[in-house]
C-alpha cells in the first residue's frame, strides 16, 4: 500500500493528550507510518491547533487540562465532521457510550499499543476518504485482545473474528454497553433475547458458558464476563491495566 508520505499528501493528524510519553510514542509511530503529526497538551491549545491546522483526523484524550476532551469533541463537532478517535483511561464505560454520543468515530481504552492505534487511524481515514460515515462503535480491551464493533456486530478475539451466535452477541452487546452493572438472568433474557423468549432463566448460563469459551483466555478465571453471586452477570473491566507507556 502506498504510504501517505509517498503520495506527497500526508494526512494531518492532531494529537491532543497531556501525557507526554503517550504523545511521544504515538507521534513517532504515526510519523513512521507516513503521517504529518502535530500535538497539543491541553484542551485549550488543542482547540487552537485544530482551528489553525485543519487536521484530517484528531486523536483526543478525554481527561485533559483546561478544556475536557468531551467539551473539545463537542466544539469540534459543531464545525467539522473530521474523524475523531478518543483515548480514555476512564474507569466507567458509560463514558465510552457518552463519547460516541458526542460524535467520536472510534474509541481506544488505555492501555493501547501505538501499533493498534495506527491501524485504527488508517481504517478511520480510509472510511472517511471513501465517504462512508466514519461513525462506528468499535471498542477494545486489553490491547485489542477483545474488540467489538457494535455497528457491524462483529467481535474479535486476539485479532481473529469470534464466531458468536446471534444470542451470544446480543448478550455480550447488552453487557458491554453497561459495564460493571450487574444484570439478573431474567433481565438478560428480556433485554438481550427478547421478552417472548420462553427459556428458563438458567438458559442464560449456557449462553454465558459458550460465550466465555469464545472470548476468555481462561474460562475458569474470566476477565470480561464476570459472575455476580446471587444476581447474574456483568461485564467487568479487565484488571490487567498495567500500561506500556
Ligand atoms: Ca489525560
Amino acid at each position: 500500500m502506498e504510504s501517505p508520505a509517498a503520495s506527497g499528501n500526508a494526512a494531518k493528524i492532531l494529537i491532543v493528550e497531556d501525557e507526554i510519553k503517550i504523545v511521544e510514542a504515538l507521534s513517532a509511530y504515526l510519523r513512521s507510518a507516513g503521517y504529518d503529526v502535530s500535538a497539543a497538551r491541553d484542551g485549550e491549545s488543542g482547540l487552537a491547533a485544530f482551528n489553525a491546522s485543519n487536521p484530517d483526523l484528531v486523536i483526543l484524550d478525554l481527561m485533559l487540562p483546561k478544556i475536557s476532551g468531551e467539551k473539545l469533541c463537542t466544539e469540534i463537532r459543531r464545525v467539522s465532521r473530521v474523524p475523531v478517535i478518543m483515548l480514555t483511561a476512564k474507569s466507567g464505560e458509560d463514558d465510552k457510550v457518552a463519547g460516541f454520543a458526542l460524535g467520536a468515530d472510534d474509541y481506544v481504552t488505555k492501555p493501547f499499543s501505538p501499533r493498534e492505534l495506527t491501524a485504527r487511524v488508517r481504517s478511520v481515514l480510509r472510511r472517511s476518504a471513501d465517504g462512508v460515515s466514519p461513525l462506528f462503535s468499535r471498542m477494545s480491551w486489553n490491547n485489542g485482545d477483545l474488540e467489538i464493533d457494535l455497528e457491524s456486530r462483529t467481535v474479535w478475539k486476539n485479532g481473529s473474528p469470534a464466531a458468536l451466535t446471534p444470542n451470544e452477541y446480543k448478550i455480550l452487546a447488552r453487557l458491554v454497553k453497561h459495564p460493571n452493572r450487574a444484570f439478573s438472568r431474567e433481565e438478560l433474557i428480556d433485554t438481550a433475547l427478547g421478552e417472548n423468549f420462553g427459556g428458563f432463566d438458567r438458559t442464560i448460563d449456557s449462553h454465558i458458558k459458550n460465550l466465555r469459551g469464545k472470548i476468555e483466555d481462561d474460562t475458569a478465571n474470566p476477565v470480561y464476563i464476570l459472575t455476580v453471586r446471587g444476581v447474574g452477570y456483568k461485564f467487568g473491566r479487565p484488571e490487567k491495566m498495567e500500561t506500556e507507556h
